[in-house]
């Protein structure tokens, strides 16, 4: 049986090492099994600094990735969460440790279907989720005090920017294909703030 505790340990001492300093969200990716939320014949790369292949095409994000946007989004335990793009959960589940709820939207139901039996197997209980089309966002639930979108629209929705609260924070990759960058987005009094932080790689988000 492999257990995976020193690989999970030295990828955390890497992103570490790679300038993650922000110690809450090194201890959120420490309690989540990511060889749980990878395809079975890829568990043995789970703990590779490495985006993976999920089923339909679609990717788990990179651990480095993933602590870089989660670090961006400041979380203090107490805030409603939004996330556009579900896919395996990983990222869902990793936020469930630092945050009061996840709202997350998927397109593909399959996928959500799978996350879901995972949120369950690890007794995770403060993720929503739905299937629909995340650029609509979830306008029952708005105003979100954070937003992450874990795919690429061309650029940020106006939609979504809406169902930021004032003093709310967003993170999402934007750009077309090549050319994408992770960006960081503060509401303000005034309006929006937005900061590019590094270039990324996401799926794109498909609409409709
Ligand atoms: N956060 C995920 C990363 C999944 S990849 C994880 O940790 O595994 C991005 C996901 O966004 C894919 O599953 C894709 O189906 C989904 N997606 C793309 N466009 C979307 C849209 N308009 N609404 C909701 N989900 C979308």
């Amino acid at each position: 049986m492999t257990d995976f505790q020193s690989e999970k340990a030295r990828l955390i001492m890497a992103l570490r090492g790679m300038g993650v300093g922000e110690t809450e969200v090194l201890a959120a990716m420490e309690q989540v099994p990511r060889e749980q939320f990878v395809p079975p014949a890829l568990r043995d790369h789970a703990y590779e600094n490495a985006s993976l292949p999920i089923a339909m095409e679609q990717t788990i994000s990179q651990p480095y990735i993933v602590a870089r946007m989660t670090a961006a989004l400041q979380l203090t335990g107490r805030e409603r969460v939004l996330e556009i793009g579900t896919g395996s959960g990983y990222q869902a589940a990793i936020l469930s440790f630092l945050c009061r709820r996840v709202y997350s939207i998927e397109r593909l139901r399959p996928l959500l279907v799978e996350a879901e039996t995972r949120f369950r197997q690890l007794k995770i209980t403060n993720v929503t989720t739905k299937v629909g089309d995340g650029a609509k966002g979830w306008p029952e639930g708005a105003p979100f005090d954070r937003i992450i979108l874990t795919c690429a629209p061309p650029s940020i929705p106006v939609t979504l920017l809406k169902q930021l609260k004032t003093g709310g924070i967003m993170v999402a990759p934007e750009g077309r294909d090549r050319t994408q960058n992770l960006v960081v987005v503060h509401r303000t009094e005034d309006g929006f703030e937005k900061q590019d932080i590094l270039p990324v790689k996401f799926v794109p988000l498909i609409e409709g």
